[in-house]
């Protein structure tokens, strides 16, 4: 063995030799750049296209800080640039059950702005930014409009579905220090400020 050679360059060598091997996996505090179909089962049992992200458009988000369904993360762990990706997610694994308690009857009255009713907003099917008694934010989808109330859906518009997920990894990059304080990506896919 040459004496010549320390023991700190040969930790460095291994060290750049693991660096060209390994790539970034996806794992906690990456930005994660994805395309994939969504689609899920519809009342004939087929499956149905009801989502997509193309490359000109894709997914971006931050891993483990994204508030997707934490098994959609887990079926994401540990991929690398390039790698394909394709599961499924049972309704109970994504977001929960269709639950009745979250057919709620307001009163019209509420939708009012400036004393008038926007009938243009108050369309079946259309989805209406709300909030409760607590400042909690949700979208709240119009399913009957009556003289004097109106029935909305505050149940997410995937709940009670089993989704299939089809796609590809685009890129995986560490996350900024300035991302992880705001806990959201900045650039392309994510936050403009
Ligand atoms: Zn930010």
């Amino acid at each position: 063995m040459p004496s010549s050679i320390s023991l700190t360059d040969i930790c460095r060598t291994g060290f750049h030799f693991k660096q060209k091997i390994v790539m970034t996996e996806i794992s906690k505090n990456k930005v994660v750049s994805l395309t994939y179909e969504l689609k899920v089962l519809n009342d004939n049992g087929e499956k149905e296209l009801v989502e997509t992200a193309d490359t000109n458009n894709p997914m971006v988000f931050l891993f483990g800080a994204s508030g997707l369904p934490d098994k959609f993360e887990d079926n994401l762990e540990g991929k690398n640039e390039g790698d394909s990706f394709s599961f499924a997610l049972e309704s109970e694994e994504g977001y929960g059950d269709y639950d009745q308690n979250a057919l709620v009857n307001i009163p019209k009255h509420v939708f009012e702005i400036d004393g008038k009713i926007d009938d243009e907003m108050l369309m079946e099917g259309n989805f209406i930014p709300m909030s409760d008694n607590e400042g909690n934010h949700m979208q709240g989808r119009v399913m009957e409009v009556k003289d004097d109330e109106v029935i909305m859906d505050f149940n997410h518009p995937l709940a009670g579905m089993k989704m299939f997920f089809d796609g590809k990894v685009v890129s995986v990059r560490d996350a900024t220090s300035e991302e992880l304080a705001h806990g959201h990506v900045h650039g392309v896919g994510g936050h403009h400020h």
